[in-house]
């Protein structure tokens, strides 16, 4: 029979082991921050907006039912076949976005690859298989104030989440935009309109 107060180390050595896997298990919130259990803390959770389903596969926007005809006339889409976002952009979406952007947080770059994943998964099918995932390069410039390029950083997760090419290097920024919390900045669309060439170079997805 085992001595009684090896019995209690035992149980003590046990209970310590648990708790250190609960500390390992805990993850930060890719929202606030705060410690969370899953990707996001339930407060974060509650107002995430997810797209609308059933949704037009074109915009993304809500329509009555599957295959309904959306009453948006798509103009500001033209030359995009399809827009696929998981969340709007605003509330615990916006924080992940910039805690990723702004403090490069992991937890909060890790949520966005899953969150487009998912996003475009049902799309990433058929003849999509053979798609490139080009994320719309930085300028040097920017790159190099940042310490890295989100876009890519996400394309290259997504890709490699969907089974897809990463195509890095195919688009190279030709002039450099201003960051568009400047206040000279009236529109996205603006700003970022054809300050990007084709280069025609590719490589395999990373990892
Ligand atoms: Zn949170
Ligand atoms: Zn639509």
């Amino acid at each position: 029979m085992p001595h009684p107060g090896l019995i209690v180390l035992r149980r003590a050595t046990r209970e310590l082991a648990v708790a250190v896997l609960d500390l390992i298990a805990q993850r930060t919130c890719a929202a606030c921050g705060a410690l969370a259990t899953s990707a996001l803390c339930g407060a974060c959770e509650s107002v995430l907006e997810r797209r609308p389903r059933p949704a037009c596969p074109r915009c993304g926007e809500a329509v009555l039912a599957p295959g309904a005809a959306c009453p948006a006339d798509h103009d500001w889409l033209r030359g995009i076949a399809a827009l696929h976002a998981p969340w709007r952009y605003r509330g615990a979406a916006g924080a992940i976005v910039r805690r990723f952007k702004f403090e490069g947080d992991a937890a909060a770059g890790d949520a966005l690859v899953r969150g487009l994943a998912d996003a475009l998964r049902g799309a990433a099918t058929g003849v999509v298989r053979r798609a490139l995932v080009v994320p719309v390069p930085m300028h040097r410039r920017a790159r190099r104030a940042r310490g890295f390029d989100q876009a890519e950083r996400l394309a290259i997760g997504v890709a490699h989440e969907l089974g897809l090419s990463f195509g890095g290097g195919v688009l190279r920024r030709s002039r450099a935009t201003l960051s568009q919390t400047d206040p000279r900045v009236t529109s996205r669309e603006q700003n970022v309109a054809g300050p990007s060439s084709w280069r025609g170079r590719q490589s395999s997805a990373a990892g």
